[in-house]
């Protein structure tokens, strides 16, 4: 059975080889995005093995489909970019690695705030450059603080425990509140008095048509002036451009993000010699106040190592006829 695994960098190849994996598999490991263009270099591949910013629209999956493809097992929790309608339709089956690390995404989320409260970005550079002054790097304790989680799920759960230890008052929104943050005294309330009331606001829900652009130039207005907007869940979660003017306006003290809507085409590869073409990520660049990370939140050893597990546990599981980590339209 031959695998093909799209994106795929070295740090991922070294955890999939060290996994076990079906006897009689041969892994095919592909640093080319999977885009209706490459989608070819599946051809007889029985299983695709996508990453969060491959193509997984319905002309794709017909042409992966066409080639010999059954199985699109994705390296991800999260499946936004799959068009699961038309994958059911081609008799294409669907996996995903739910939970690989939660803790990976949340120490992130945590790492970005302390960074931008604490100016360390900008302390880095300066002593490295023999500027030992403080002036412009005064934050603030977080203890005390109410932070705002918006989706409590595992990742957003083990977010709330973090800033719990560091003695921040929590507020929640989320469809279905999580029993264990309540248990942290995490008081859920309705998404705009969250807004209205956090001085840190970090976004742990998935992208859905309900979620797209859930901050916007109306929910940033609700916000507290000089408030911090930490993402790492998705890209269009937020109206980018929207944020641009916030922080000019000093509305949004502080944003951290690890996704972006545009990102596809731009993260997981160097681009330091070639000027950038997005006109909106460079002029977020310029804000001394913003911290963009290029979807790093999951690299950690422990969260790779079990991506690469699971994945392929989910491959054999659906060699062998049975389904697991299955998603369905
Ligand atoms: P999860 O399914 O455990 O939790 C998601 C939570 O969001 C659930 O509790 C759900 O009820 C809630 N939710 C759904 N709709 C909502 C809405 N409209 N408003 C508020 N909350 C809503 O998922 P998880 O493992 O915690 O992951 C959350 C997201 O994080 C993923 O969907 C993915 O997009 C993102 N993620 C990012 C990275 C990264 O590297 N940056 C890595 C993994 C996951």
């Amino acid at each position: 059975m031959r695998i093909i695994l799209f994106s795929s960098q070295t740090y991922e190849r070294d955890s999939f080889l060290a996994a076990p994996r079906p006897a009689g598999t041969a892994l095919l490991f592909q640093p080319v995005r999977l885009e209706l263009e490459t989608a070819a270099l599946a051809q007889g591949c029985a299983v695709v093995c996508a990453f969060i910013n491959d193509d997984l629209s319905a002309p794709v999956l017909e042409r992966l489909a066409a080639g010999g493809t059954r199985l699109i097992a994705l390296r991800s929790a999260g499946y936004n970019h799959v068009d699961l309608p038309a994958a059911q339709q081609l008799g294409l089956t669907v996996v995903r690695v739910p939970a690989y690390s939660p803790h990976a995404v949340a120490e992130h989320a945590v790492a970005l705030i302390l960074t931008l409260n604490r100016c360390l970005h900008r302390a880095y550079n300066r002593t490295r450059d023999g500027d030992f002054s403080l002036h412009g790097l005064t934050g603030f304790d977080l203890v005390g603080k109410c932070v705002g989680v918006v989706g409590t799920g595992q990742i957003g759960a083990a977010f709330a425990r973090i800033m719990s230890g560091f003695g921040c008052q929590l507020l929640a929104y989320d469809p279905y509140p999580n029993p264990e943050v309540v248990a942290l005294d995490a008081r859920y309330l309705a998404l705009d008095e969250l807004l209205e009331q956090a001085q840190i606001v970090s976004l742990h829900c998935p992208l859905t048509p309900a979620t797209r652009h859930l901050i916007n130039p109306t929910t940033l207005q609700r916000m507290q002036p000089g408030a911090m907007l930490i993402n790492t869940g998705r890209g269009a979660l937020v109206d980018t451009p929207a944020l641009i003017d916030a922080l000019k306006s000093g509305r949004l003290g502080y944003l951290g993000l690890d996704v972006y809507e545009e990102e596809a085409t731009l993260f997981f590869e160097d681009r330091s010699d070639l000027p950038l073409q997005d006109d909106v990520l460079a002029r977020l660049l310029t804000f001394p106040n913003v911290i963009v990370t290029a979807h790093q939140a999951f690299l950690t050893c422990e969260a790779l190592a079990a991506i690469a597990t699971t994945t392929l546990d989910n491959i054999a599981a659906w060699a062998a006829g049975r389904l697991q980590n299955q998603i369905e339209p």
